[in-house]
C-alpha cells in the first residue's frame, strides 16, 4: 500500500513500534532520522561524531542536518511512499518536506500524532530496552528478555539508550513540548491531523492507526 505518512509524539510515544508495526503489515518503508543517527555513530562517520553529542543532551539536530538526511532517503526510496518516524520535528522540517513534496507532486496522507502523558512517557522510558543493530523496542518488564537481552529479530543485543536517562529525558520533552508541538496547529490547518490515544497498547493503538491508514478515518 503506498501512503505518505508522519508519526509525530513525545519520547516514549511509541512511534518506532508503531512504524515497524505499519511496514510489517502495510509494508509501506520506515526511516527514522534518530536510528540513523545513533548507526552514523556507531560507525564512527563524520556526521555521526558530529551529532553524537546533541543526541546525547536530548536537544534537536540542525534542521540542515535532518532535512539533508530525509531528502536524501526520498530520492532512494519515496517512490514507494513512506513512514517517518520522528520527522518532522520543528516547523522548518515540516516546511521544508512540504516543499520537497510539492515538488514532486506529492503530499501527505496523514500526521499521526501519538498522544501520551508524561506517566506514560516516565514509565515507558525508564523501562526501554532497543537492539543496538536494528533498532527493535521491547520493555525490561518482558519476561521474554529478562535472562536473554537477546533481539528476536536479528540476534543484537538489546540495551538501554544513553539519553533513555532521566535528567536527558527533561531536555527531550523541553525540546518536544517547545518545538514540535506547534507542528499540531501546523497539519491541522492542512486537515491531515490524526490525534491517536498513544497510552493503550501497542495492538489496540496499531488498529486506530490502522484505520487511519486505510482510509477509515472521515477527515
Ligand atoms: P528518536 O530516536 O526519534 O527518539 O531521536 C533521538 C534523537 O535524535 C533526538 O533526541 C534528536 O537529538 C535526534 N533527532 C531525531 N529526529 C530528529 C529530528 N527530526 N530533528 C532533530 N533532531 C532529531
Amino acid at each position: 500500500m503506498k501512503r505518505r505518512l508522519v508519526l509525530l509524539g513525545a519520547p516514549g510515544s511509541g512511534k518506532g513500534t508503531q512504524a515497524e508495526m505499519i511496514t510489517r503489515q502495510f509494508g509501506i518503508p520506515v526511516t527514522s532520522p534518530g536510528a540513523i543517527l545513533r548507526r552514523e555513530k556507531d560507525l564512527e562517520t563524520p556526521l555521526g561524531l558530529e551529532t553524537a553529542e546533541i543526541l546525547q543532551r536530548g536537544d534537536l539536530v540542525p534542521d540542515k542536518i535532518i532535512v539533508k538526511l530525509i531528502e536524501d532517503w526520498l530520492r532512494l526510496h519515496g517512490g514507494y511512499g513512506f513512514v517517518f518516524d520522528g520527522f518532522p520535528r520543528t516547523l522548518p522540517q515540516a516546511e521544508s518536506l512540504a516543499s520537497i513534496l510539492s515538488g514532486l507532486h506529492a503530499s501527505l496522507d496523514a500526521a499521526i500524532w501519538l498522544e501520551v502523558s508524561e506517566e506514560t512517557v516516565r514509565a515507558r522510558i525508564s523501562g526501554r530496552l532497543q537492539c543496538r543493530t536494528c533498532g527493535f523496542t521491547t520493555s525490561m518488564d518482558s519476561a521474554k528478555f529478562a535472562d536473554r537481552p537477546i533481539c528476536p529479530y536479528c540476534e543484537g543485543r538489546l540495551e538501554r539508550r544513553s539519553d533513555d536517562d532521566m535528567s536527558v529525558l527533561q531536555t527531550r520533552l523541553r525540546e518536544y513540548n517547545t518545538k514540535t508541538q506547534p507542528l499540531a496547529d501546523f497539519y491541522g490547518k492542512m486537515s491531515i491531523l490524526r490525534r491517536i490515544d498513544g497510552n493503550r497498547d501497542r495492538e489496540t493503538v496499531f488498529g486506530d492507526i490502522s484505520r487511519v491508514i486505510e482510509n477509515k478515518v472521515p477527515a
